[in-house]
């Protein structure tokens, strides 16, 4: 039966441009536009005052992580041990790399300058004086932009030594990882940021006490930092006049699929897929939706039942799903979900690190079998062996890949068996044909 959920206004989304509003400005890019727009006059506000007072503004604004977890920002910046005599380091985290997911890199393209801003400020709070920005090695083009952007700061003194006279230093870095996805999960993240070949280390503990070359650090994503000069300008009682209780802020959702005017829009978190739809023009040739993702293919589907849930981090949780990225990849009445489950399994394959044997071995074999059904060969013991083998896998690995492998699995059985039945019994044709399986 349909979830019951707190009643939301009908219509399109409440657009709230915050950290979109420069986007459409000529040059959005460049330093000039940046500052004609606002832009690096928080970081002086934010150099006036006590570092230990912008982690409490963090903490009274409730922003919470952007990457897909949702962790209070404030809290984990206060986990940073304070005169320890190690250095603290800031590492952002741009590898964005979860499927559907379109936030960061656009971005990082539009405004690099608020990242940097976001970055200088919160180094500052941490009492950092170096930060890394990770960015995906496949988004060389952002890499470039971020890179430009990074110089023309220092070049304007809000990098380097003594800035804006405060005796504070500050170097960014911005470093390309390879393309893999697994060096999105922090740990990996670190690993390969110090050298050595992206895997996830084992937590606790947290990078908070042992992460950059064993030092504290905080790795954030990069709508998180985007949002931290907003809030120092604006404050954390405006921050939270938008969004949930729980969740506030606006938050920037990638619409893809079957829409109208698939892209990035950012409303109040809460806002639900119905009003985004909306604001997207509808499904794509009037085809009803069928299924969605509320936060990118690791989060379980929802669907049309759920077009009515706050996209906030709780009401997606106890709708059974997950936030995630809030990647809203929306398919329609013609897409096949054993087909939609069969790729996303052959990325997460593919991207499996290999560290640990539930995730090495488990995706392989889950690939092997949903190869069968889809090509018309499956049986019902291979059924059973998805969901055996997707529910081993899940909890049972080393870092939230394996996790992620099987759910699209174990959700795509939940609202959708009979799809997979009826490929095995023969009442659907197969979705591919066997001899176009590459190494099947
Ligand atoms: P997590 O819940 O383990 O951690 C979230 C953050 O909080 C981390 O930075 C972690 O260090 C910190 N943290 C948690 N508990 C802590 C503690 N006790 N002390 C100190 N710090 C603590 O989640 P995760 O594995 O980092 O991320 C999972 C999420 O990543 C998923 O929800 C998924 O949606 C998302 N994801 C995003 C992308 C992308 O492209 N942005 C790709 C894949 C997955
Ligand atoms: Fe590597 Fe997968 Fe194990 Fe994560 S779950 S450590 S990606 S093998």
């Amino acid at each position: 039966s349909a979830p019951q959920m707190p009643a939301v206004p009908a219509g399109p989304a409440v657009m709230t441009p915050v950290l979109t509003r420069r986007w459409a400005s000529p040059d959005s890019w460049s330093i000039k536009t940046y500052r004609r727009l606002d832009g690096y006059e928080a970081l002086p506000k934010a150099l006036a005052v006590d570092p230990g007072r912008i982690v409490e503004l963090m903490k009274n604004s409730g922003l919470r992580g952007r990457g897909g977890a949702g962790f209070p920002t404030g809290l984990k910046w206060s986990f940073l041990p304070q005169g320890d005599g190690k250095a603290h380091y800031l590492v952002i985290n741009a590898d964005e790399g979860e499927p559907g997911t379109c936030k960061d890199i656009p971005s990082m393209m539009a405004d690099p300058h608020s990242l940097i801003e976001g970055c200088i400020i919160t180094c500052y709070a941490i009492r950092s004086e170096f930060c890394a920005i990770y960015v995906r090695g496949e988004a060389i083009h952002s890499l470039r932009r971020l890179t430009n952007a990074v110089n023309e700061a220092r070049a304007a003194g809000f990098l380097g030594r003594n800035i804006m006279g405060t005796g504070f230093n500050l170097e960014i870095v911005v470093h390309a990882g390879a393309g893999a996805y697994i060096c999105g999960e922090e740990t990996a993240l670190l690993d390969s940021l110090e050298g050595r070949r992206g895997q996830p280390r084992l937590k606790p503990p947290f990078p908070a006490v042992a992460g950059l070359y064993a030092c504290p650090t905080v790795v954030n994503n990069v709508e998180t930092i985007m949002s931290v000069p907003a809030i120092v300008m604006g404050g954390s009682d405006w921050y939270r006049s938008m969004g949930t209780d729980k969740s506030p802020g606006p938050k920037i959702f990638s619409l893809s699929g079957h829409v109208t005017r698939p892209g990035q829009y950012e409303a109040p978190m809460g806002t639900t897929l119905r009003q985004l739809l909306e604001s997207a023009g509808g499904m794509l040739d009037g085809i009803p939706l069928k299924f969605f993702t509320p936060g990118g293919s690791s989060t379980p589907i929802f669907t049309p039942q759920h077009l009515d849930v706050p996209l906030s981090f709780d009401d997606v949780a106890a709708a059974g799903s997950m936030l995630g990225t809030t990647a809203l990849m929306c398919f329609n009445e013609t897409v096949s979900v054993p087909w939609a489950v069969w790729k996303w399994l052959e990325f997460y394959k593919h991207e499996s690190c290999g560290k640990c044997t539930p995730c090495r071995e488990g995706t392989g074999w889950l690939v092997q079998i949903l190869r069968r059904v889809v090509s018309g060969s499956g049986t019902f013991e291979d059924l059973d062996t998805l969901t055996d083998a997707a529910g081993n896998i899940a909890g049972r690995s080393f870092c939230a890949l394996g996790d992620a492998a099987a759910t699209p699995i174990l959700s795509g059985f939940k609202y959708f068996r009979s799809e997979f039945e009826d490929l095995v019994t023969g009442r659907t044709p197969p979705v591919v044909e066997s001899r176009l399986l590459v190494g099947a």
